[in-house]
């Protein structure tokens, strides 16, 4: 009996059980010795027969499966990741049918697989993508005419790539000629899993460097897709921001968006780019009717661009409870209002106009005198004050806690005027359920954006560069990085693709100075020769960072410099009330 199996991506415990257990029992193992974890040979028996097919023809490899065959031994075919990959299988498999040769296959943990988790990365994101192209670009073995990267690339889904990153030059011109922007995020992993793996993040225009400058040319994996951004940048998390405690609603998707003309379909795409979700618009064929039917029985809210009578009566037939359907929303064309019209899961209709008006400037026409269950939704009163939740996660449980009739406890390192709502119980523990702080914590926490950051880079700085800086800076100084309201510079930086699309991703908005109005801030700075010889002014991040945030604002934290990047913050008084409606 001949067993293909898969010896998964590297590591030699991501075998399978069954795989690690056919290979203690063979007697000969033919392994595919440029991919397979030589370590993974530890686990055959004493006297096993080993053969490394890599300086082998296929019947070569024939042989050896039919030598020990007719000696009544068992072999293991030993192929890296998942052998149904780019494994060559069918063939060997085909053969030894012929000669009447039994075997069968154990799958195994794909390099793909492994790739994704030494990147902690979710190929399919709700609002991103729901697909994965595992494809190659055509090198010694041809790649059908149909499925041309470039045409797969089309598609804007995630990808992930084989058997390319020798040819990344190719890679990338077939990327952007498919329609990826320049700007998309990609990596290369070397060797995923391995001891030596490498992980190199970069964007489809930087690719090709990318891999001359990390000497990356085989046993790797080119991942390409807006699944390797940042995660706070696609996802809203608006499914758990509105996720209740009502358990019988249905699994819903995200937000379906119909325009019926180029402006609205324009303002719709604008709405996804900020929240997620799918435009339609009645301009391609769509009809209202029948988009209408689709989409409300699945989508979590429904957005209509266009006049609120049109979506009252296109939903109305449809209407059942508040906790089974979706959010209805009416935005007008000209972005001046968002009206809920039909509330959700929780105030999902409320909420969501809340959040369509922070995007466009709108008005949220918000007509409900508190929420609509008459308890205290913890991520609407946030969002009512200006302020961002991390640990969205977490709402479900409070929200269901407070609908019981139970309160919850709060430390707030903020004051907040007024009557706390009824269930809400104020503590200074470090064991509060729910944070109103600027600093990360356990529990779910409320940040008024009381932050101002202070940026000063190299020219050509990536986004990913300032992405993976920024994280660090605030696992490094404890601060949420959602407490974060805008972002500052010196006016030589205005252009910079990368700090822009920085900026652009988190929502904020960058506000440049000249070198004189930074040199005039008053107050102790981190001076540097280097920056007042590269921009005219001794400081840019700590001064930029203090100038935006205005007359009443602190240094928070001082220059946090490397890697080209320098970040400071400052912090601007916030004041906040119990108040659950804007102004
Ligand atoms: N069956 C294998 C793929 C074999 S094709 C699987 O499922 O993973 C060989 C290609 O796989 C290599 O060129 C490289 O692109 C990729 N590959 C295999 N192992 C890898 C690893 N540990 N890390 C990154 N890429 C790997």
């Amino acid at each position: 009996m001949v067993h293909f199996v898969g010896a998964g991506p590297g590591a030699a415990d991501l075998i399978t059980l069954r795989g690690a257990e056919l290979l203690k029992a063979a007697d000969v193992v033919i392994y595919a010795g440029s991919l397979v974890n030589p370590e993974l040979l530890q686990y055959c028996k004493d006297g096993c027969e080993l053969h490394n097919s890599a300086t082998m023809t296929l019947d070569e490899v024939l042989d050896v499966m039919r030598c020990a065959e007719a000696a009544g031994k068992t072999t293991v075919r030993l192929h890296t990741g998942d052998p149904s990959l780019y494994g060559a299988i069918r063939e060997q498999m085909d053969a030894l049918a012929e000669n009447g040769v039994a075997c069968d296959v154990t799958p195994g943990v794909s390099s793909l697989f492994g790739a994704a988790a030494a990147l902690g990365a979710e190929y399919t994101l709700p609002g991103v993508s729901q697909s994965l192209i595992v494809t190659r670009l055509a090198g010694r073995t041809d790649v059908p005419e149909r499925e041309a990267l470039r045409d797969l690339a089309k598609h804007g889904a995630s990808m992930a790539l084989f058997l390319s990153s020798a040819m990344l030059p190719r890679v990338r011109e077939e990327l952007l000629a498919g329609g990826y922007a320049a700007d998309t995020p990609a990596a290369l992993v070397y060797k995923a899993t391995w001891a030596d793996e490498k992980i190199v993040r970069c964007t489809v225009g930087t690719l090709a460097e990318a891999g001359e400058t990390a000497g990356i040319h085989k046993t790797a994996l080119v991942l390409v897709g807006g699944f390797l951004g940042a995660p706070y940048e696609k996802s809203k998390l608006y499914d758990a921001a509105f996720s209740t405690a009502f358990r019988e609603g249905p699994d819903r998707g995200g937000i379906a968006y119909l325009a019926f003309t180029e402006n609205g379909r324009a303002l719709a795409q604008r709405l996804r780019s900020a929240l997620g979700g799918e435009v339609s618009c009645t301009r391609d064929g769509a009809s209202l009717r029948e988009w209408t039917a689709a989409r409300f029985p699945t989508a979590r809210a429904l957005v209509y661009v266009g006049a609120a009578g049109i979506a009252v009566r296109a939903v109305a037939p449809y209407l059942v409870s508040k906790a089974s359907d979706p959010a209805v929303v009416a935005v007008d064309e000209g972005g001046h209002f968002a009206i809920p019209l039909a509330s959700g899961h929780l105030c999902g209709a409320n909420g969501l106009a809340l959040e369509i008006a922070d995007v466009l400037g709108a008005t949220a026409a918000v007509t409900t005198a508190t929420d609509v269950n008459g308890v205290f939704a913890v991520d609407e009163w946030a969002r009512a004050q200006g302020c961002a939740v991390a640990g969205t996660e977490r709402i479900k449980a409070v929200s269901g806690k407070l609908l019981a009739g139970g309160s919850v406890t709060v430390n707030s390192t903020f004051p907040i005027s007024g009557e706390p709502p009824e269930g809400i119980e104020l503590t200074r523990s470090g064991e509060a359920e729910v944070w109103v702080d600027i600093r990360p914590h356990a529990g779910l926490t409320v940040a008024p954006r009381a932050l101002v950051l202070g940026v000063g880079c190299r020219r050509g700085t990536t986004r990913e560069a300032l992405e993976t800086r920024f994280a660090e800076f605030c696992r490094a100084k404890r601060v949420l990085p959602e407490a974060v309201r805008g972002v500052a510079t010196i006016d030589l930086k205005e252009n910079e693709s990368g700090l822009l699309a920085f900026c652009t991703a988190h929502g904020w908005r960058l506000k440049t100075f000249s070198a004189e109005e930074l040199a005039a801030v008053e107050g102790e700075f981190s001076a540097s020769d280097f920056v007042a010889a590269a921009t005219g002014v001794d400081n840019v991040c700590e001064r930029a960072a203090l100038l935006a945030a205005g007359a009443d604002s602190e240094m928070f934290v001082r220059k946090y410099a490397g890697e080209g990047i320098t970040f400071a913050l400052s912090r601007v008084p916030v004041s906040l009330d119990w108040r659950l409606r804007n102004g």
